[in-house]
């Protein structure tokens, strides 16, 4: 797949703007697949993302457990749908939590989209976050689509 940025995220808040910004240009039917092992920010991510919508005192607890967590927002805004599908037993089980529902409604953000098996849709942003010295490094992956998208928040 293309890669389309790299981002160094030196610290948490880092990880979280990076959220904020990407908030900015999602909009209904947009999947961003979060890529990177156990405590690599894909939570944390999310949360910057989705408070900076629904602002800093929303709880954004991690769906581990949940499987998905889901933010209603008033009349045409977009809902967001929080995918952690680590402990997704079967693709199947998908169904059950309204994964296509939720594509058609809202932004979908998923954890572990590897357990989708190939579920995901093949306009999906991809974001991998990886160990980069003391803090990460993102980088996007993704069709040529979102690389006019991107443009306007990279730097
Ligand atoms: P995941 O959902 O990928 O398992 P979490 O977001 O739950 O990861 O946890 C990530 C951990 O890494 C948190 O302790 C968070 O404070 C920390 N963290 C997030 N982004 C960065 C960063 N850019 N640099 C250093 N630490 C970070
Ligand atoms: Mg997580």
């Amino acid at each position: 797949m293309n890669t389309l940025a790299t981002i160094d995220l030196p610290d948490e808040a880092a990880t979280r703007e990076l959220g904020a910004r990407l908030a900015q240009i999602l909009s209904i039917g947009d999947v961003v697949a979060l890529l990177g092992d156990l405590g690599a920010g894909k939570t944390t991510l999310a949360r910057g993302l989705i408070q900076s919508v629904l602002g800093e005192n929303e709880p954004v607890p991690s769906p581990t457990f949940t499987l998905v967590q889901t933010y209603e927002r008033e009349e045409e805004a977009a809902s967001i749908y929080h995918f952690d599908l680590y402990r997704l037993s079967h693709p199947e089980e998908l169904v059950e939590l309204g994964w296509e529902d939720a594509f058609s409604t809202g932004i979908s953000l998923v954890e572990w989209p590897e357990r989708a098996g190939d579920s995901l849709p093949e306009t999906a942003l991809w974001l991998e976050l990886l160990e980069h010295g003391e803090g990460r490094r993102a980088t996007f992956s993704g069709s040529s689509d979102w690389t006019k998208r991107l443009q306007g928040f990279l730097h």
